[in-house]
């Protein structure tokens, strides 16, 4: 950590100077035999890589139309090229959108198209050789899969699709990423990112609930495995532990307490996150979120609510349905996704995102709030992509933008938005997200986070912004780490619940 120093502002954010080569070999760690195996993959880079990595590049185009038709339709206009926080951060032109893309699409040329297959050159394709599928690996691991170039794609390319379909490529040739792969073998074995086991998880709701009784008074109860109650909490498990992600949960807790909602986490299915979807592993993306069906099926819940975790509301509202049964769409054969379909209580969203019940329950004036008690803060909000770009909230189109804010604005007096071409659908990443939050990549995540820096220190210039609010653990447990390297204080960042703790009314009306 020592030597990652941040990169200087620009004075004109405009398309940087290309550094050719600044990040090449810069990728994550190697997943071992044992991380890979421990999941099904292949433990190390297979003899026949080759041979296998084309038929399973075939068998994603057959099966996921959108795949080939992003391998087709860019016409190279360019527009992407300069949307990519890493590629501003890190001036390496492979890092354009566009660039990541030709990496796959330069092979695909290769073997799946007619001009590629008779006249190589002419047409831009390659052979697959290993330096290319080293050259994957390393930039198919510097993509957040944060789907900014995709909003500025006059096709609607989304790179996000074409770096999990290498991922996967990779995973099925044993050429997986440490990081994420270990962590998909925790919550397989324990049932959490963390590999935080139940009894410990036991321990820390006790702690929590003598702490929130110390501060206010009030037995606000962090309930664990209660069979029959209403709502099941999946939130991500940096919440259990970590700050600031703790004051979240303690948030959830006192609305929960607050409106007379009775409520549960589950030990079993302690994770909300589900890194499947960062390694475009539909079978690790199902078996992650079966967790949770069995634990709302043994819990015999009615509605399930999910946490501050930006690419687990993504999975959730996008693909909980057809995985696992969880909202509309559930497939008829499915015997257990139709048990749950009966047993949930489809008066309510199901799934509900935390803001979305937060909010109902403010509009139905069922909460109430000091908002001086939020007025040390001047606070903006920080779209989480997998939130902002992925899913939705609420009714109304752009409610996954609209809700938080609503929500700080209930329970804050100050609250100022950041530059426009950076917030809401345009977003930019934290710098940590698809899979890159870890130690190895600390230089990546520094540079990958510039664009939101710059923005966020005109916010602080203009309008003397303290705290940056999010609803992502990745964006929180990335913001912490490298905004100290910027120079801010990495308790300006912090969830919407905290905010909510903060300013609720507890105890008799
Ligand atoms: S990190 Fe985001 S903007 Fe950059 S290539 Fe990947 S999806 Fe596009
Ligand atoms: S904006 Fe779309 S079409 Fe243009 S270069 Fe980027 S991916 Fe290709």
């Amino acid at each position: 950590m020592a030597d990652i120093v941040a990169p200087a502002y620009r004075t004109i954010p405009i398309i940087p100077a290309l550094k050719p080569g600044a990040m090449e070999g810069k990728g994550p760690f190697v997943a071992n035999e044992k991380i890979n195996e421990a999941i099904g993959f292949p433990g190390q880079l297979v003899e026949d890589w080759h041979d296998k990595a084309i038929a399973k590049m075939g068998e994603l185009l057959s099966k996921y139309r959108s795949l080939k038709v992003f391998m087709d339709a860019c016409v190279h206009c360019g527009a992407c090229s300069d949307k990519c926080h890493y590629f501003i951060g890190t001036q390496d032109p492979k890092n354009m959108p566009v660039a990541r893309q030709d990496l796959m699409r330069s092979v695909y040329r290769r073997y799946f198209t007619l001009p590629g297959k008779l006249f190589p050159k002419l047409v831009g394709a390659r052979d697959l050789t290993r330096e290319v599928l080293d050259e994957w690996y390393n930039y198919f691991n510097q993509c957040s899969e944060c789907r900014r170039c995709s909003v500025f794609c006059p096709y609607g390319i989304d790179t996000a699709e074409v770096t999990m379909a290498a991922r996967e490529i990779l995973d099925s040739v044993g050429y997986g990423q440490k990081y994420s792969n270990e962590i998909i073998g925790k919550v397989h074995k324990i049932g959490n990112n963390l590999g935080l086991p139940g009894p410990a998880l036991i321990d820390t709701l006790e702690g929590l609930e003598e702490d929130v009784k110390d501060a206010t008074g009030i037995d606000v109860k962090f309930p664990i495995d209660v069979k029959g109650a209403e709502v099941l909490l999946i939130t991500p498990s940096a919440d259990f532990f970590a700050e600031p992600h703790i004051d979240s949960l303690i948030g959830y807790a006192k609305v929960f307490h607050a409106t007379g909602t009775s409520w549960t986490l589950s030990s079993m299915s302690s994770e909300a996150g589900n890194f499947g979807m960062f390694i475009g592993n539909y079978d690790q993306l199902r078996a992650i979120a079966m967790r949770i069906r069995q634990a709302a099926l043994e819990l015999g819940v009615k509605r399930i609510v999910v946490g501050e975790c930006g690419h687990a509301w993504r999975v959730a509202y996008s693909f909980w349905n057809t995985l696992t049964g969880v909202g509309d769409g559930a497939d008829t054969n499915d015997r257990f996704a139709q048990m749950l379909q009966k047993q949930l209580d489809h008066r309510y969203k199901q799934p509900a995102h935390i803001c979305e019940f937060t909010w109902d329950m403010i509009q139905d004036e069922r909460l109430t709030f000091d908002k001086s008690k939020n007025d040390k803060h001047i606070i903006t909000f920080h779209d989480s992509c997998n939130v902002a770009r992925g899913s939705r909230m609420g009714d109304l189109p752009g409610g996954q933008f609209e809700i938080p804010r609503n929500i700080i604005k209930a329970v804050a007096n100050n609250f100022v938005e950041m530059a426009p071409n950076t917030t809401r659908e345009q977003t930019f990443c934290c710098g940590g997200g698809g899979g890159l939050l870890t130690d190895d990549l600390i230089d990546l995540r520094v540079k990958g986070a510039l664009p939101r820096m710059e923005v966020l220190q005109q916010a602080v210039d203009e309008h003397g912004v303290n705290f940056m609010a999010t609803i992502c653990a990745i964006c929180k447990a990335q913001f912490t780490k490298v905004m100290p390297i910027y120079g801010f204080d990495r308790k300006m960042v912090g969830g919407v619940h905290q905010l909510v703790s903060n300013a609720i009314q507890l105890g008799p009306k």
